[in-house]
């Protein structure tokens, strides 16, 4: 996979940050996180969270090397290009389980919102508070959901043709 492609997903599924790791460990593997830091200009210990976060998702790994003087062990790290496709199909499905349970999820309840927008309760919270917000006392109104709908509707289906397509 062509390495525009590798950032796209990185960006997407782990962020920016991630992205301008990949981008200099595709180009410099090998490199440990010293190197990273100092090259691209994050502290170190920001570096390491970004590399665990890669390495859990399985789109880095590293060699482990023992510095004979000083006793410990460092990491080498480098891209794992074949594994980005899998990774990111795996994804996309976990999304749309996540879109299609809050449909659900939407579908099959009311909620109850301030018109001041301090509380949004759901039916059985407001039925406890009379239907008025917990914070203003004001009156609460039923929320209108046909937009929130509409949007995972559009997501769902969005996912759904793509991973037809994969
Ligand atoms: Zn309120």
């Amino acid at each position: 996979m062509e390495l525009s492609k590798i950032l796209d997903i990185v960006y997407e599924i782990v962020g920016d940050d991630a992205a301008q790791v990949v981008e200099y460990l595709y180009n410099n593997p090998g490199a440990s996180e010293f190197d990273i830091s100092e090259n691209i200009g994050f502290a170190v210990s920001q570096i390491r969270s970004v590399l665990y976060e890669l390495k859990a998702k399985n789109l880095i790994d590293y060699d482990r090397r023992k510095d004979k003087e000083k006793g410990w062990y460092l990491y080498y790290w480098r891209v794992l290009p074949q594994n980005f496709e899998t990774v990111y199909l795996n994804e996309k499905k976990k999304k749309l389980e996540m879109f299609e349970e809050r449909l659900s999820n939407e579908e099959n309840s009311i909620y109850y919102i301030c018109p001041n927008f301090c509380k949004r309760l759901s039916f059985e919270d407001a039925l406890e508070s009379n239907f008025s917000c917990t914070v203003c006392g004001t009156l609460m109104n039923e929320e209108n959901k046909t937009r929130k709908v509409e949007m995972l509707k559009r997501n769902i289906k969005e996912h759904k043709e793509y991973l037809a397509k994969a």
